[in-house]
């Protein structure tokens, strides 16, 4: 095993939101713990960034959603179409699709919506729920989620992945201010944290990037990384507004970013 097996890591595919953009996809991540590539949110344009990334759709293993708003999860139904040709053949490997309470039965809707269309071979696809109302822990072959509920929607959950070399990664989804997601990133070697809108601009059931460094700070996490940016964002300084409350290594995500941990 060489090390690369054991590596936890992590691309940004969307840094953006439900507003069409050239430069920011709808929400998306990408993190490969050793052989298994995970992705967190499939909002529009995932699949493209995905390509870019040099990631074939059948090599995808776990999909994890944080809430079932459409820049979060739209672009699950042409995933699951997509997997579909040429004749399901060309996936190997079962599809995990996950999410918080609720995520049974909003798949379902879909496929009465779709039917058979986004049916793959049942031997390639489960399905599972987190619980909604407090902290859980799942292990998945060779990583470790854990989840916890956060404020923004009934079934919003946060993520914390620990990868087969011990290194964890915090992915907050979108939330308010949450002593939840606090407690749930205590010591990460990195948050991915939605930081919607500037400090001026703050809206309930999102975060600043004042507010989004409070929460790294206290959490004590070793790197700090904001996304989700509507376009108010790109008219901001938004490290200079995150640089109130957190002084630790602080990146700003864009689309393909390969972040470090
Ligand atoms: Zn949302
Ligand atoms: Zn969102």
């Amino acid at each position: 095993m060489n090390s690369n097996d054991s590596k936890l890591s992590v691309t940004i595919l969307g840094s953006g939101t439900c507003v069409p953009s050239l430069k920011r996809s709808s929400c998306s991540l990408l993190m490969r713990a050793g052989n298994n590539i995970l992705l967190f949110d499939s909002g529009a344009g995932t699949m493209r960034r995905l390509l870019e990334a040099g990631v074939e759709i059948f090599e995808v293993s776990f999909i994890f959603y944080s809430h079932f708003h459409p820049d979060h999860t739209g672009e699950l139904v042409p995933f699951l179409f997509s997997n579909k040709y040429p004749e399901g053949s060309s996936r190997k490997r079962p599809l995990t699709l996950a999410g918080g309470t609720g995520f049974l039965k909003f798949y379902e809707n879909l496929k009465l919506a779709y039917g058979h269309w986004i049916e793959l071979n049942p031997d390639l696809v489960n399905i599972t729920e987190f619980d909604n109302t407090c902290h859980g822990t799942r292990r998945f072959d060779n990583f470790k989620a854990e989840t916890i509920p956060v404020e923004h929607n009934p079934e919003s959950i946060a993520y914390r992945i620990t990868g087969p070399d011990g290194a964890s990664v915090v992915y907050s989804g979108d939330t308010d201010f949450s002593d939840n997601l606090i407690m749930l990133s205590k010591g990460a070697d990195l948050l991915i944290c939605e930081s919607a809108l500037p400090d001026a601009l703050k809206v309930k059931g999102h975060l600043t990037p004042s507010q989004a460094g409070d929460i790294a700070k206290r959490a004590n996490v070793r790197k700090l990384v904001l996304t989700h940016f509507y376009p108010e964002c790109d008219q901001a300084d938004i490290e200079k507004e995150c640089r109130k409350t957190y002084s630790g290594p602080l990146v700003l995500a864009e689309d393909l970013m390969a972040i470090d941990i």
